[in-house]
């Protein structure tokens, strides 16, 4: 909140510099032939891409023209919603410089002076301060550029996370834990390369305290599967979630992924479409079928590989111990 309160003073919108006419040459005299790079999957993991991103600045330009006619004004409410569209998804474009954050600024205050309605402005308010957010990891990763491996609180360091386990990792990463919300979002993510900013919390949460396996087995999971994957965003994010980060939500809050579902896919739209095996379980049901055991011996979609109170018992339990509590 402080860093965003300066920030936020300082902002000048201003029109971005027009593109160079002319580049030297002379600094792409040595490079090498883009497709020596080899840059592209050898499996073609990523096949489904191309439905989801058009990259590049027009991919970049028409992205933030759909979010500013069709969602600013609703963004307060709706940026928490998996089962709208509700986002700019300009998170790729920004991490390539595809458009830059003076750009966005610029075409909010522009669109503010043209539309001016006091629910564009909070929409735009809210939107600027997601944005401050990347200011704010990129600060962070600047000045402890340890954190991309290391605890941002050293207190982290004596965590007892659980030993790593392979077989509940790969489940995570499957979208197969048996909690919908949380496969929803680990499919959405393989499927589309994009996830969620509410579910990747949800998800995140679930990988480092339920399961408490170590947060950076969950960072590496999201470098090597998100289009927007960026050092800053990633680390912050996960170290947030963790508890180990910078103004971290407390640690004793922990998401229980059952009513983050109920709140924030109410009628099941959002896991309906990503864990087609409950596509005919209706809400609240659908976000814990393991309360109808016939949903899940017909459906084929697993319990949940851990109990939900037990495990949250569980973390609790290590974070009293690491603070050195009685417990
Ligand atoms: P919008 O809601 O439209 O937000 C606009 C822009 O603001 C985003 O494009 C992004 O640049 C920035 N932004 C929004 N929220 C955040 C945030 N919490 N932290 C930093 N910047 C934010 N974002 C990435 O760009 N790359 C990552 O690798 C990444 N990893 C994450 C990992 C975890 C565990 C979590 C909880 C969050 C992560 N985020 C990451 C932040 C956020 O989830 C995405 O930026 C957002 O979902 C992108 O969708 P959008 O462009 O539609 O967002």
């Amino acid at each position: 909140t402080p860093f965003w309160r300066k920030l936020r003073a300082q902002l000048q919108p201003r029109p971005a510099v027009p593109s160079p006419a002319w580049i030297s040459s002379r600094v792409l005299a040595d490079s090498v032939d883009l497709d020596a790079l080899h840059l592209l999957p050898r499996i073609a993991w990523d096949a489904a891409f191309a439905q989801h991103w058009r990259p590049g600045e027009g991919g970049a330009r028409e992205a933030l023209d759909k979010f500013l006619i069709e969602a600013v004004s609703d963004y307060p409410g709706d940026r928490d919603r998996p089962d709208r569209v509700g986002t700019s998804r300009l998170s790729a474009h920004l991490h390539f410089g595809e458009i830059s954050p003076r750009q966005i600024l610029w075409a909010l205050w522009e669109g503010a002076m043209n539309a001016r309605s006091a629910s564009r402005e909070k929409g735009v308010e809210t939107f600027l301060r997601e944005l401050g957010w990347r200011d704010f990891s990129h600060h962070l990763l600047f000045h402890f550029p340890n954190t991309a491996q290391q605890n941002l609180k050293p207190q982290f360091d004596g965590f007892a996370w659980a030993r790593d386990n392979s077989d509940v990792l790969a489940r995570w990463q499957r979208g197969q834990t048996g909690v919908p919300i949380v496969d929803a979002g680990m499919r959405q993510l393989w499927q589309t390369g994009w996830m969620h900013n509410r579910v990747r919390m949800i998800v995140a949460g679930f990988l480092t305290k339920n399961l408490r396996q170590h947060w950076l087995h969950g960072a590496r999971w999201f470098w090597d599967t998100l289009v927007d994957a960026d050092l800053a965003n990633n680390t912050q994010g996960w170290q947030w979630s963790a508890g180990c980060g910078a103004d971290a939500a407390p640690y004793f809050r922990i998401f229980n992924p059952v009513g983050q579902g109920e709140r924030f896919d109410p009628h099941g739209d959002y896991v309906r479409r990503w864990v087609t095996e409950l596509a005919n379980v209706t809400a609240p049901l659908i976000h814990q079928p393991w309360k109808q055991p016939d949903i899940l011996h017909r459906s084929g979609y697993p319990s949940p590989v851990v109990d939900l109170r037990e495990s949250r018992e569980a973390a609790l339990l290590a974070y009293r111990q690491m603070r050195g509590d009685s417990v």
